[in-house]
This record gives C-alpha cells, sequence and structure tokens, in this order.
C-alpha cells in the first residue's frame, strides 16, 4: 500500500494509482490486444482497488474499473448498442470464496423467501473474446463485441468469415434472436499462426524489412484476429466458437432454465461446449472445478476457469445483478500459468558435453501449480531475441507438465539504464574459454577436465536412460568427487567402499545396496554404455543404431568416420563425433578401464530367428500378454522389423493390446493402416503375414486411392 511523505497510509492517492494502472492495462488488453502484464497480476490490482473501496466507501467514484466492464470502444469499427447489457462475471480464486458465494446466494435467496437449494449449470471458462450475434428471422445481421458492456463494436463481416458461426437458422427460429458466446483461437490454430508468423519474419528479416511480434498466448491473438480491418485476414486464422448465453429473443418462448436454453440453442444449430454440466450440489461444483484444475490442458483450447450459473431463469432474475456482474453467476478462476517476477541474475550452467546453458534465476514466484525459481534461456540467440536482462520484470510462464519458460520482459517496468546480458566468455566453472563454433547455437567449455562437466558427465553415467545405477545421483556424485574417490565414469567400478562406510550418512545397507547397484549395471546393454559415455550429439536411438551396425564395441572402435555414417540411423554429424571421441588417447583409455571392470561390450546375440518383417515398421499399443513394452519392440526388431513410437502411412501394422493409446488407432484406421489384436501378434513375428481379420483390402484400396488423388 502506498504511504504518504510522512509514512502514514494514504489510500486516496494509492486508489487514484491503482485506477490509472488498471485502465492503461485496459487499453492495452481491451483496445489493442496486447498487455503488458499477465491477467494474474492484473487481477491482483483490481482486487487490492476492490478491497480499498469496501474499506473506504466514500472514495468509490461510478467511473472506477471495479464498477465498469470492460473499456470503451476503438473508432477501427461502427458502434453498436446492445439491446441487452453484455456483463462481466465476479471471480472466486478457490474453493473458501466459492463456498462463500454460494452461502450469499442462499443467503438472499432466504431474504427473497425463496428456497436457498438451486441447481447449477457448470461451463468451462473459455478464455476468448465476448461475442453478441444478432439473427433477424433467422439471419445473422450483426456480431458485436462486448466494449463497455453497453456500447461494443460491430463485427460483422470478421464473424461471417467463422465456420461454426451459423449464418442462416432453420424455419422455426424466432422473429429476434441474439445469442451471446465466446470466439476462441483453438490450440492448434495457435500454433499454425505462430509458425506463420516467425516464417514471415525470416522473410522479412532477410529482405530489410521489420517482422510482427509473435502472438504470445491464445487468448490475445484470438482477439487480435477478430479485430482486423480486413475479414480476410480473420478467415485465415481458423476461429471458433462456443455459445452460452441468450440476450434479445422476441417471437419464442425461451426456455425456463439455463440448461434447457443451452439445450434449445443446440437444437437451433449453435455449438454448446459438451463439457457443460447441470449439478445439485457446490460438493459436484467443487469437484467439477478439480477436474478442471488437473485436466485443462486435456483441451484443444484454453481455459482460465469455470463458470458457475444459477440454472433455474426465474432465480437468476431475483438474484439480478451489480453494477458489473450478475450475482447468479461466479467464475472460479484455474490457478495463474503467467506470472512476471523478478529476473535477479542470468547464470551460465555447463553440462556433461561442455554445453554452456544459459539459465534465468528468478524471484522465486507461484505459478503453474509450483513455486518457479530457475528457468532455461537455452542458448544466448533466445536470450537475445526475448532482450531479457538481470534487473528486469520478466512474465514467467508455466503451463502443465512443459518446463518454465520466461516470455519476456516488461519493458514498462525496465529500470532506466539496465545494461544488456553479454554470454561469458570464461567458464564459471573452471575459467577456460567459452568457444561458439560458426553456425552452432551453442556455446561450449573447451576443458575436458571441467568440474562441473566432471560433475555432469558421471552423473549421467549413473542416470536411468545410462547405466541406471540407484544410489549415485548427483549428490553423491559430488560428495564422491570431493572426497577424491571419482575423478572420471570408470572410477564408479573402482570405489573404495572401505573409504565410504566411513561417511557419516552411510550405513552398511545403504554401501551394499551401492555395491549391489554397480556391479548389476555391468551388465547394462552396450547401447546404454554408449549413451553413458557423453559423445557429443550422441542420445539414446543413435546409440542403439550403432550397435545394430557394428555388434560390438570392437567393431566400433575400430571404425572409419565413414563405416560410421554409413550405418542406418546414424548421420554426419554423429559419425564425426563417435570417430573422434575414440580417436582420443584418453577416451580409449577410459574405455579399456570400464572394458577391464568388466561392462558388456557386446551387443544382442546376431538373430538366428526367421527374418519375416525385414523392413517392416509395426507399431505397438497397450500391453500385450506375455511381453513387456521393451520385450514386444525387441521382439519385432530381432526378426529384421522396426518399431516406431507413432503410426505414418509406412506403417505395416499396428498390434492393438488392452489399453490402448486411442490416437495411435484412430491414426491407423484414418490412414487405412491394418491393426492387429494382441492374440495374432505370434502369428505376425512367426510369419510375417497379417491375419484375416485385420483391415480389409477395400479400405487398403481406399487410402491408395486417397493418397493418389491430387
Ligand atoms: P472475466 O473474463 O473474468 O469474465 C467475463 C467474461 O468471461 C465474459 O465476458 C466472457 O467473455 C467470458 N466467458 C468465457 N466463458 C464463459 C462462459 N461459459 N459463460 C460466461 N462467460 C464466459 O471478466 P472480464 O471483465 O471480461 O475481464 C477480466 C479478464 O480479462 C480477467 O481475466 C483479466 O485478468 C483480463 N484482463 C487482463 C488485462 C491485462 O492487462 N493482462 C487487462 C484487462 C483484463
Amino acid at each position: 500500500m502506498a504511504h504518504d511523505v510522512d509514512g502514514t497510509l494514504d489510500p486516496a492517492g494509492r486508489i487514484d494509482a491503482l485506477r490509472a494502472e488498471i485502465r492503461r492495462h485496459n487499453r492495452s488488453y481491451y483496445e489493442l490486444d496486447a498487455p503488458t502484464i499477465p491477467d494474474a497480476d492484473y487481477d491482483l490490482l483490481l482486487r487490492e482497488l476492490q478491497e480499498l473501496e469496501a474499506l473506504h466507501p466514500d472514495l468509490v467514484t461510478p467511473d472506477s474499473p471495479t464498477r465498469q466492464v470492460g473499456a470503451p470502444v476503438s473508432t477501427q469499427f461502427a458502434a453498436v448498442t446492445h439491446a441487452v447489457r453484455m456483463m462481466s462475471l465476479d471471480n472466486a480464486m478457490d474453493h473458501d470464496e466459492l463456498r462463500g458465494w454460494g452461502e450469499r446466494t442462499a443467503r438472499r435467496l432466504g431474504t427473497l423467501g425463496l428456497d436457498g437449494s438451486v441447481r447449477y449449470v457448470c461451463e468451462l471458462k473459455i478464455d476468448g473474446l465476448a461475442m453478441s450475434l444478432r439473427y433477424e428471422a433467422g439471419r445473422l445481421v450483426q456480431a458485436a463485441t462486448r466494449g463497455d458492456g453497453r456500447t461494443g463494436e460491430d463485427v460483422t463481416a470478421n464473424v461471417a468469415t467463422i465456420d461454426v458461426i451459423p449464418k442462416q437458422l432453420g424455419p422455426d427460429a424466432p422473429e429476434v434472436l441474439e445469442v451471446r458466446g465466446e470466439v476462441y483461437l483453438p490450440i492448434e490454430a495457435f500454433r499454425r499462426l505462430q509458425e506463420r508468423t516467425i516464417a514471415d519474419n525470416e522473410a522479412a528479416d532477410a529482405a530489410g524489412r521489420r517482422g510482427r511480434p509473435v502472438p504470445v498466448n491464445p487468448r490475445n491473438a484470438g482477439a487480435g484476429s477478430l479485430r482486423q480491418k480486413d475479414p480476410a485476414v480473420t478467415a485465415s486464422r481458423g476461429l471458433a466458437f462456443w455459445c452460452y448465453q441468450l440476450g434479445e429473443v422476441r417471437g419464442a418462448d425461451a426456455p425456463p432454465t439455463h440448461s434447457r436454453t443451452l439445450e434449445w440453442l443446440g437444437g437451433l444449430g449453435f455449438p454448446v461446449n459438451p463439457e457443460t454440466r447441470l449439478l445439485d450440489s457446490l460438493a459436484d461444483v467443487y469437484e467439477f472445478c478439480g477436474h478442471w484444475t488437473e485436466h485443462r490442458h486435456d483441451l484443444p483450447y484454453e481455459i482460465d476457469g469455470v463458470v458457475v450459473k444459477v440454472d433455474d431463469l426465474a432465480v437468476q432474475a431475483a438474484l439480478g445483478a451489480t453494477t458489473k456482474a450478475p450475482r447468479w453467476a461466479i467464475a472460479y478462476k484455474l490457478p495463474p500459468e503467467e506470472r512476471t517476477t523478478l529476473l535477479r541474475d542470468i547464470q551460465v550452467s555447463i553440462g556433461r558435453t561442455g554445453k554452456a546453458t544459459p539459465f534465468a534465476v528468478l524471484e522465486p514466484v507461484f505459478v503453474g501449480g509450483s513455486t518457479v525459481g530457475l528457468a532455461t534461456l537455452h542458448n544466448e540467440d533466445q536470450v537475445r531475441a526475448k532482450d531479457v536482462r538481470p534487473g528486469d520484470t520478466v512474465v514467467v510462464r508455466k503451463a502443465g507438465d512443459v518446463i518454465p519458460e520466461v516470455v519476456g520482459p516488461v519493458l514498462e517496468l525496465r529500470p532506466a539504464g539496465l545494461a544488456e546480458w553479454e554470454f561469458p566468455t570464461s567458464c564459471p566453472s573452471c575459467g577456460s574459454p567459452l568457444v561458439r563454433a560458426e553456425g552452432e547455437a551453442q556455446t561450449r567449455c573447451t576443458n575436458p577436465d571441467c568440474p562441473q562437466r566432471r560433475l555432469a558427465r558421471i552423473t549421467h553415467f549413473g542416470s536411468r536412460g545410462a547405466m541406471d545405477i540407484d544410489g549415485l545421483g548427483e549428490q553423491q556424485v559430488q560428495l564422491f568427487i570431493e572426497l577424491g574417490l571419482l575423478a572420471d565414469v570408470a572410477d564408479v567400478y573402482d570405489l573404495d567402499f572401505d573409504r565410504i562406510r566411513e561417511l557419516p550418512r552411510y550405513g552398511a545397507t545403504s554401501v551394499a545396496n551401492l555395491r549391489r547397484a554397480i556391479e548389476a549395471s555391468k551388465e547394462r546393454p552396450l547401447a546404454r554404455l554408449l549413451f553413458g559415455l557423453n559423445i557429443v550429439h550422441l542420445g539414446p536411438a543413435g546409440a542403439e543404431a550403432l550397435v545394430a551396425g557394428f555388434g560390438g564395441l570392437d567393431a566400433l572402435m575400430g571404425a572409419s568416420v565413414d563405416d560410421i555414417a554409413a550405418v542406418d540411423g546414424v548421420g554426419p554429424v554423429i559419425a564425426a563425433s563417435v570417430h573422434e571421441f575414440f580417436s582420443d588417447p584418453r577416451n580409449r583409455a577410459l574405455v579399456d578401464r570400464l572394458v577391464a571392470a568388466g561392462v558388456n561390450t557386446a551387443g544382442p546375440e546376431r538373430s538366428v530367428l526367421a527374418q519375416t518383417l525385414t523392413g517392416r515398421a509395426v507399431v505397438v499399443t497397450g500391453s500385450v500378454p506375455g511381453f513387456t513394452r521393451e520385450e514386444a519392440e525387441s521382439a519385432i526388431k530381432a526378426r529384421g522389423g522396426r518399431s516406431p513410437g507413432s503410426v505414418s502411412k509406412k506403417t505395416y501394422a499396428v498390434v492393438v493390446g488392452a489399453e490402448p493409446g486411442a490416437s495411435k488407432v484412430t491414426k491407423a484406421e484414418s490412414l487405412g493402416v491394418p491393426t492387429i489384436d494382441a492374440a495374432s501378434f505370434g502369428q505376425l513375428l512367426e510369419t510375417g503375414d497379417l491375419p484375416d481379420t485385420s483391415r480389409s483390402d477395400d479400405a487398403a484400396g481406399a487410402t491408395a486411392a486417397q493418397e493418389e488423388a491430387p
């Protein structure tokens, strides 16, 4: 809260400042479709203003943003006066606030002499742009934005390009019908728009022209797509619509409840969101909200909450509205996925192959369901493109399982004279030069003995995807390095367990477990060993390909770079890197020590099985009795086939086990790829033939015909 110069609270000053700031954000958000702060930060400002006004009612003015819907309309479009006002919604930030709304509603109904037990309709709160569609004699005659609730903008020509919005209703349409709903940009259309903008910008850059800002989220991109001067631009964006309310109706008896209204609208041809539910109690409403808090990312469009509405329209009318929002509805807000915070510093971490990755050190902030203090910035070019500088206030985004991302700086909050960040020229761990090779995005520490690199290398060697040594995580590796017990990956097989037993945190059992885990790691397949060696560019798939190509470690170590590049699935970059690795005497010595320790250096037995699936791709989905996922894939590979993770036109067959992935099965069906059940898997392995019960030849013919069609 603001203080006077003498330190006393100055609510009037703070209220003025908040109103000015909120109006500025309203303009950026509603008029320019380009907000400068995340919604959650805006909501906090509005909340603070609401609370201050509640404490100081004498300071409330009718033009306060707490009393007004949206923002006045721009002059870009003609003004439309709404026959029935379009309102905002009050928010509940958590279950307590939702319960508070439920109790207020029941109390108010009690004082009106009405029954307080109501039914609720729960709808998803679509993160888009409110729209009012007006139909006269069944024909779409006008589409208008919400504007300030009384006056909106005429965007009829643009809305007419949205496929799912009916332009002409059937013969039973009322004389006048106003339908309200949300225009939104589906996530897929948003991604396409992002990609197109990046490609256009590259072309513009090459031609010496300035590009356009890359859209950062579907809501603003959707609003911007709709409020275009040229409807052809709107048409190209793929906007969609869900309806959720009536405005003016003449010449028909509208249904008595909200749920029946939605059914009626659906019958008239309007898209009604299929997740809408009619619920009997607030307990059910909590459950609905909880479900969508967890599953919001399963949807192909973005939502920012759940809207809870009283179902009975007579009860709605009795409850009425405040100046800004109806009392019969509340928006339960989902936890925010974007917040602002201070970027304290940008530091660089050194990975196992020497890669220097810049990362943001943030003032910890709760976003997307967890507290975020660090976020990767990927590489030098990314930092430059985002122009984030230590000392900036930055927007941090964390959506679902996606790793946290720094979206960009809030430029209006940048302190004067803040210096641009420079990529360090020397390694923060060992002081060696950091080098960025011509044409590469990555900068690397060149010192093979760099301590941070050594820690990352040994930790990787023991990790799940490599030698899988339980009890040898980063902390233990760090400790053993500090004690001089580990200097490279071969030392793992020469650990001084007597010394470890003396350490405070190690008992006899944990030492025995570690010993056993290290012994067991010697049996890991050769591909895991290769992956564990920290060869630049070599991932698990490349390691598998090398084993398939050479059969054993000796053959690989003796191979020329051309021999390596000739292996299926190994490109020239990996081949050069692998060859360089094994040409270095230090690495050869390291491998010799690993071999002497007894690690497995042989590939799987060359197959004596009939090669029934040579060159064929068989995808397995769901569980197949008698096989783990890996065993099913190995069985296919042992017969000369491949087992990719996704279905394509070239897939020979999809084996559908118990609880299969729906998308794989649907894809197979849509591409006409044969599907076989788990019981037929054995026959497929043995003969390579498909059982008669798989896809018919007709379907195959249809697919071939489709592929040939222009
Ligand atoms: P609101 O978005 O919280 O609620 C009202 C709106 O919800 C309706 O107008 C409608 O468009 C929408 N909605 C979506 N699904 C709905 C459904 N099923 N039923 C009914 N309505 C549904 O309130 P508001 O007044 O439109 O605007 C506030 C929102 O805009 C907040 O999320 C706020 O953070 C954001 N905002 C952000 C900035 C910024 O600078 N970041 C500035 C202004 C507003």
